[in-house]
Formats: structure tokens, sequence, C-alpha cells
């Protein structure tokens, strides 16, 4: 039996191993991606303190790290977790595992548009992941749909690679920090396009050719012409496993106390995937933290 496992091997599940297993816990943790979670998918991270450079270089050093003290990792898909007095079991595909306690730190997953197309041209046009994807479109025109830090970050990101980058937000205001649409607005290649909701995917031979834009006032349709489209219009937390626990809010997010503990004793969680204002890569690692260290204090 492990004294910890913990699902989900982004910053803030990699910060509650290092912590865990540094204070002697034996410490596992279960991914069904590659360690550092969204880290990866960042191009830069700039407002993680000390630390100005490439968001898989950082995930590559929290994962090192933490393996540095003993913490195991698996590659796997947690389908569900049985409680029971003495242990939790964590069910992973065919494998089970068991525990005496569990830190969920599952994370986001990419709010889809709900338009016609959008499952069918995914990798074919349409793509979630601008640092995965955006080298695909170099010299091309690349829509962005949202107003967010997400997608004012990415569309500035595209901006050095695509010919033309077009920014669709649905009301004429920007929800992104002004600090990162300053830094969209100086360059000259974005074109912003406001009170414009996406409406459907033009297609021709198999790849995207365009998308089709809805007036937000007045419903009036009309096209951009585009090559790709990346939606970044918010994100679901990923707890579908766990919701016959009774450990979630309305939208899906879990409730945690002041030691990130849930309403079922023993299960932990932190990171994006908990009810909390502020989602970065530094409040993800101050949850992993508390938690391991509270933890590692209950094995004692
Ligand atoms: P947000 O929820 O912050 O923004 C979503 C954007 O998409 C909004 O502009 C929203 O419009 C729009 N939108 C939502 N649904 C639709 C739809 N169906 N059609 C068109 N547009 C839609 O999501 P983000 O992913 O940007 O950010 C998530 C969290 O991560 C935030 O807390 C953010 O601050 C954080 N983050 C921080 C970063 C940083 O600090 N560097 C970088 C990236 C994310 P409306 O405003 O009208 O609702």
């Amino acid at each position: 039996m492990y004294d910890l496992i913990i699902i989900g091997a982004g910053p803030a599940g990699l910060s509650a191993a290092l912590y865990a297993s540094r204070a002697g816990a034996s410490v596992l943790v279960l991914d069904g991606g590659a360690p550092g979670g969204k880290l990866n998918l960042t191009a830069e991270i700039e407002n993680y303190p000390g630390f100005i450079k490439k968001g898989p270089e950082l995930a590559y050093a929290m994962f090192e790290h933490c393996l540095s003290f003993g913490a195991k990792y698996e590659y796997g898909h947690v389908t569900s977790i049985k409680v029971d007095e003495n242990q939790k079991i964590v069910c992973v595909d065919e494998k089970e595992y068991s525990t005496k306690y569990v830190f969920i730190a599952t994370g986001t997953k990419e709010r889809k548009m709900g338009i016609p197309l959008e499952e069918e041209m995914t990798g074919r046009g349409v793509s979630y992941c601008a640092v995965c994807d955006g080298p695909f479109f170099k010299n091309k025109d690349v829509c962005v749909i949202g107003g967010g830090n997400s997608a004012i970050e990415e569309a500035t990101y595209l901006s050095d690679i695509a010919n033309k980058v077009h920014v669709i937000v649905r009301r004429d205001v920007l929800r992104a920090d002004q600090y990162l649409i300053d830094k969209m607005n100086k360059k000259e290649n974005i074109e912003l396009h406001v009170l414009k909701k996406p409406h459907s995917i033009e297609v021709v031979d198999q790849k995207v050719s365009g998308l089709i834009v809805e007036d937000s006032l007045s419903g009036e349709l009309s096209t951009i012409e585009t090559q790709g489209i990346f939606p970044f219009i918010g994100l679901d937390p990923m707890t579908d496993f766990v919701k016959d626990l009774g450990i979630v809010d309305e939208f899906g997010y879990i409730y945690v106390d002041n030691n990130m503990e849930s309403n079922v004793k023993g299960i932990f969680a932190g990171g994006d995937v908990i009810a909390k204002s502020l989602r970065q890569v530094v409040t993800a690692t101050n949850d992993g933290a508390i938690a391991g260290q509270y933890i590692a204090s209950l094995l004692k």
C-alpha cells in the first residue's frame, strides 16, 4: 500500500509529490499524459517568480526534482476511486492500487466551441494547442477564439509564426490581463474582431478554409478566410471519475479546506481542479506543497 497516490503530474501534483516524498512518504504519481500537465503546452512562463523560460523546461525540471526524493511515476488513466475505512483504492484502466491518502490534481480540459465540424476538423485545422500545432501554420492565416488570458497570450505567440492572426471575441470586452492585451496590441498582424461568435467552419479538400462568424448583436453572418482555428474559450475541470464521491461543486470543481482536503476524509485536491479564484502555476505549487506536507504529517 502506498502512503499517497497523486492523480495528475502537473505543477500541483509534482509539488505534492516533492513535499510528501521528501518528508518520507511512499508516493506514486499517476498521469495519462506527459509529466508537467499544461506547462507542456505553454510557450513562455512569465509569472512564476524567478523563472522566465519555456513551459516544457519547467515541467521537466519539476518532474526530475520530484523523482529525486523517491516518488514513483506511472502512466495511466484513473477511472474511479473506491473509499473504505482503512484505505482508498485507485482504479487505473485494468489495475488497482491501494493507498492511505489520495491527492487529485487532474486540472482542466479545453472547452469546445460546439459548432458543426469542430470535432471532425480537429487535427485538420482546428487545434487547442498553439505551442504544439502553431508551426503547421507558418505564413498562413489563423483565427483565435476568446478574449481571456489564454486566447490573448496564444494569439501573440501565433503572430510570430502565422501571416495573420484574427482574434474573435464574442463581447466588446476582453477578460485578459492588461499587460497581455498591451503586448498583443504591439503586433501588427493581429486583427481583433469584437462582438463576433464562431458559427460554423468552412472546409475545402478536407482542410479548414474559413470560419463563419455571427455578429453578437445583429446575428448577421460573415466569413473570415483562415486555415487554422484555435479556440481558447475556457476550461472545464477533469473530475468525471470522482462524480460519485460528492466532492465537487455545481461546475465540477472540487471543494477543499485549508489543508486541501475534500469532504471525503483522506481525499485531497489542488491545482486548477479545485474551486478557487486564481488558477496559476504558482497557486498550483502552493496547493501541492500544503497538501504534501500535511499528508506527510498525518503519517507520523
Ligand atoms: P477564460 O474563462 O478566462 O476566458 C474565456 C474566453 O472565451 C472569454 O473571453 C469568454 O468570453 C470566451 N468564451 C467562452 N465561451 C465562448 C464561446 N462559446 N464562444 C466564444 N467565446 C467564448 O479562459 P482562459 O482559458 O483564457 O483562462 C482560464 C484561467 O487560466 C483564467 O483564470 C486565466 O486567468 C488563467 N490563465 C492565466 C494565464 C497567465 O496568467 N499568464 C495564461 C492563461 C490562462 P466572455 O468574456 O464573454 O465570457
